[in-house]
């Protein structure tokens, strides 16, 4: 059984906060503090470049990319870190590209995070092959899915909404039209059981700092399908994806299977840390954690709607059709979500109009939850989002 108090004990959460924005930035893990003084002291400072072997850092991307495989159902060896989910992004879509080069379109929808269409753009103009892009509503993937398409480019929960896609089937129907699918992880990977195997999906990616905790900018991961794995050839074909990097070859030959994958050199102490901070992961029963996490987003949701009539649901209803967040719509969401900031209730804020709650059992309980829809109730029955100082808005939302 998952013991949800003493997961909660694992993190370092300011006191009298109440965190709901782990889908944007996971809280540290205690643990992680002395693991980065150990890495830094006897790994950097003591071992010096000697670190590469004798600390097993060039063996991490790898490593670590496992121990996130068994969190999404990927085959064992098929998983690798680097880089930031962007890049992950591109080399994904490219290599999906090159194995249908008789197609030229690429299927995405308007939930999906715009880094993911922006790259897709990019990637159409470095390829000058002319490929489109055709962006849908996200309930009109299935129907979309023909046999032009060369790649879907989805993300299974919608960063916005919560909305989750049923990979299984939109895969399945990938399949047969011929189209290959590859599936962004980043609002799953930690928040919802995932299977990318039974679902055979071709590719995934996600990133490792929201659900997951590995700290800001933590590596993003990458999988490849065993099937395509010693097939594609990678857009960014850098020295660590070489097949033997330290022969200093002046040509490129891409390394064994999702090795490839892998560019430069590896963020060694943000790696530190993601390792720590899947420590947490060992001992959960994912069923269990979905279990709570659904439990916890339907209180929410019923504390909210019985308090808020000017919050309206934006997440689905159905907890089945939902990931590991509540989202509600309101005309002055910005300024709401910022006086909920200054009450110690941290959630986050999605143009046009989305205040956005990241619910995970890792470090949320029933109090927190609580707690986070009395003061969203405050801050809507003192109309304190009124007060200009809530009005300013900051770099980062
Ligand atoms: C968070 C997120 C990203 C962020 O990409 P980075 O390169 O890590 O900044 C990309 N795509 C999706 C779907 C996300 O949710």
């Amino acid at each position: 059984m998952t013991d949800f108090k003493a997961l909660k004990d694992l993190f370092h959460l300011p006191e009298g906060l109440v965190y709901l924005d782990g889908n944007s930035l996971g809280p540290l893990p205690r643990a992680a503090l002395s693991r980065m003084q150990t890495t830094m002291r006897d790994e950097w400072g003591e071992m010096l470049i000697t670190g590469w072997n004798r600390a097993g850092w060039m063996d991490q991307p790898a490593r670590l990319g496992d121990r996130i495989g068994r969190l999404i159902g990927a085959e064992p060896g098929h998983v690798v870190l680097g880089d930031t989910l962007s890049i992950k992004v591109y080399q994904a879509l490219a290599a999906a590209l090159a194995l249908r080069p008789d197609r030229k379109v690429i299927l995405s929808d308007t939930g999906n995070f715009p880094t993911d269409l922006y790259m897709a753009e990019g990637l159409i103009k470095a390829l000058d092959q002319g490929h489109e892009l055709r962006v849908v509503p996200p309930n009109e993937v299935e129907a979309n899915i023909t046999n032009e398409v060369a790649a879907t480019l989805l993300t299974e929960v919608d960063y916005r909404t919560g909305r989750l896609h049923n990979m299984a089937q939109l895969t399945e129907k990938a399949h047969e039209n011929g189209s290959l699918a590859v599936w962004d992880l980043a609002h799953s990977a930690g928040a919802i059981p995932v299977d990318l195997a039974a679902c055979k999906a071709d590719f995934a990616i996600g990133c490792t700092y929201k659900f997951l905790n590995g700290g800001p900018g933590a590596p993003a991961f990458i999988y490849i399908a065993p099937e395509h794995a010693d097939r594609v050839q990678p857009a960014l074909s850098g020295w660590l994806g070489h097949a033997a990097p330290f022969a200093f070859d002046p040509h490129y030959q891409p390394g064994p299977g999702i090795e490839r994958m892998r560019v430069g050199t590896p963020p060694v102490l943000a790696m530190a840390a993601l390792d720590t901070a899947l420590d947490i992961w060992e001992n959960i029963d994912m069923a269990a954690f979905r279990a709570q996490s659904i439990a916890l987003s339907q209180l929410f949701i019923d504390r909210i709607e019985a308090t808020c009539p000017d919050l309206t649901l934006a997440s689905p209803r159905d907890p089945l059709r939902r990931g590991s967040q509540v989202s509600f719509h309101f005309q002055h969401g910005y300024a709401a979500m910022q006086a909920c900031i200054a009450e110690g209730v941290i959630g986050d804020f999605r143009a046009p109009d989305i205040m956005r709650f990241g619910i995970t059992p890792l470090y949320v309980d029933r109090q927190d939850i609580e707690r986070a829809a009395e003061t969203v109730t405050k801050v809507m029955h003192r109309k304190l989002w009124e007060n200009p100082e809530f009005h300013t808005v900051n770099r980062v939302t």
